[in-house]
């Protein structure tokens, strides 16, 4: 079988599902016209669907020669809400929706994986599990589909998933093994004193001069507590407080995220921005309500499956780069697919300078190469039937 001449066979068709799905975008959990196509184009494949796992998310089973081992493979469905920039034909026609990291992309490859599987199943040494997830951008989608039973009747045995990557070339893959991508929480803070008039700051304890010490001060964390050798990042990306100038308010509101590679790490910057918070807070006078929740486990690569995967990325395309270091302090939720289950993430490089087309994910003016798709369907479709072959890390 040779994928890349079948994927390249089917690149126009991978192509036209792209762009209409580019054309309609639908935010988190709200994938209901794509879920459609989706669950349509499984089911006449003659998958065995189930729909409305994780609210819109589609699972499709294509069983082979045999039942197991079974391998999952996961595509994201969700856009944005960014207003495309992009004058191209196939624009969003949503206003301020748009499918602005990729993920139109991943649902096109994963219904052009499946039509290439289905077409050989009685060559596949195991059962494929297609999850087409909602709402991974924050959201928490994958979490549900898992908390709904996506890792169980079948269970599967490996798990993989990939994502256009437009920080990089076409040609360049990302297969880092072990952490490849941070866990990331997310912080809520609200700092609260005691409102009065602008003028007469005695009478009141100002929330505001008392978070902005706190959100100065929680950036010495990582550059004085966190081992410089391990890596952090705190970010606040919100601070609401007041709503005119002559006012003191009662209380000032921040909001961010907390990412690292090590439990331990983040463990340690929790401890610290409790402290800080609490800390200045009570010094200032004023109370406080924190709240840190988990959003995403790190995405930590099984070894075994990543070498796996990096030799059927060289066999597709043989003048590949394969980095093997790649690391970043962004987030996937695909984590809660791997907890137990051995996993394989891969970023494909799609961006094309000379081609204009290299803005950055989330970006207004994002958009990829799209002759990197028919190389990111040969490799998940050659890497599915490997890994359920090779009995990697069993
Ligand atoms: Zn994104
Ligand atoms: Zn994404």
């Amino acid at each position: 079988m040779d994928f890349l001449e079948q994927a390249k066979q089917l690149s126009e068709h991978t192509i036209e599902l792209r762009r209409d799905f580019h054309r309609h975008p639908e935010l988190g959990f709200k994938e209901v016209r794509t879920a459609g196509i989706v669950a349509e184009a499984l089911t006449e494949l003659g998958m065995n669907v189930t729909t409305g796992v994780g609210k819109t998310g589609v699972v499709g089973l294509l069983e082979g020669a045999k039942k197991s081992p079974v391998v999952l493979l996961r595509f994201d469905m969700d856009a944005l809400p960014i207003q495309e920039e992009n004058e191209i034909d196939y624009a969003s026609e949503v206003p301020g929706q748009m499918h602005a990291c990729g993920h139109d992309s991943h649902i096109a490859v994963g219904l052009t994986v499946a039509k290439i599987l289905a077409g050989m199943r009685e060559e596949i040494p195991g059962t494929v599990k297609f999850v087409f997830q909602p709402a991974e951008e924050g959201d928490g989608g994958a979490a549900l589909m898992v908390e709904e039973g996506l890792l169980t009747d079948p269970k599967p045995d490996y798990a993989l998933a990939m994502h256009v990557w437009n920080q990089k070339p076409l040609g360049w893959y990302g297969l880092t093994p072990g952490p490849m991508m941070a866990g990331a929480h997310t912080f809520r803070v609200k700092v609260i004193g005691k409102g009065g008039h602008g003028a007469i700051p005695q009478l009141s304890i100002d929330p505001i001069v008392a978070t902005a010490q706190i959100i100065t001060a929680l950036q010495t964390i990582v550059s004085r507590n966190v081992n410089p050798l391990d890596s952090a990042v705190i970010t606040v990306g919100a601070f609401h407080s007041g709503t005119v100038f002559n006012v003191i308010p009662q209380d000032a509101v921040f909001e961010g995220t907390i990412r690292t590679f090590k439990p331990e790490v983040f463990e340690l910057v929790e401890k610290r921005f409790r402290e800080i918070v609490e800390g200045i807070a009570q010094t200032m006078g004023c109370q406080t309500e924190i709240e840190i929740v988990q959003v995403t486990y790190p995405v930590d690569n099984d070894p075994a499956l990543t070498e796996l995967m990096a030799d059927v990325v060289h066999s597709i395309q043989h003048e590949a780069e394969v980095d093997q270091a790649y690391q970043t302090m962004g987030s996937e939720d695909f984590s809660y697919m791997t907890q137990g289950v051995p996993g394989c993430y891969m970023l494909v490089g799609s961006s094309n300078a000379a081609k204009g087309l290299d803005y950055g994910h989330h970006h207004p003016r994002f958009n990829i190469d799209e002759a990197c798709l028919p190389y990111a369907v040969a490799v998940m479709a050659h890497g599915a039937v490997e890994v359920l072959a090779s009995h990697v890390t069993k």
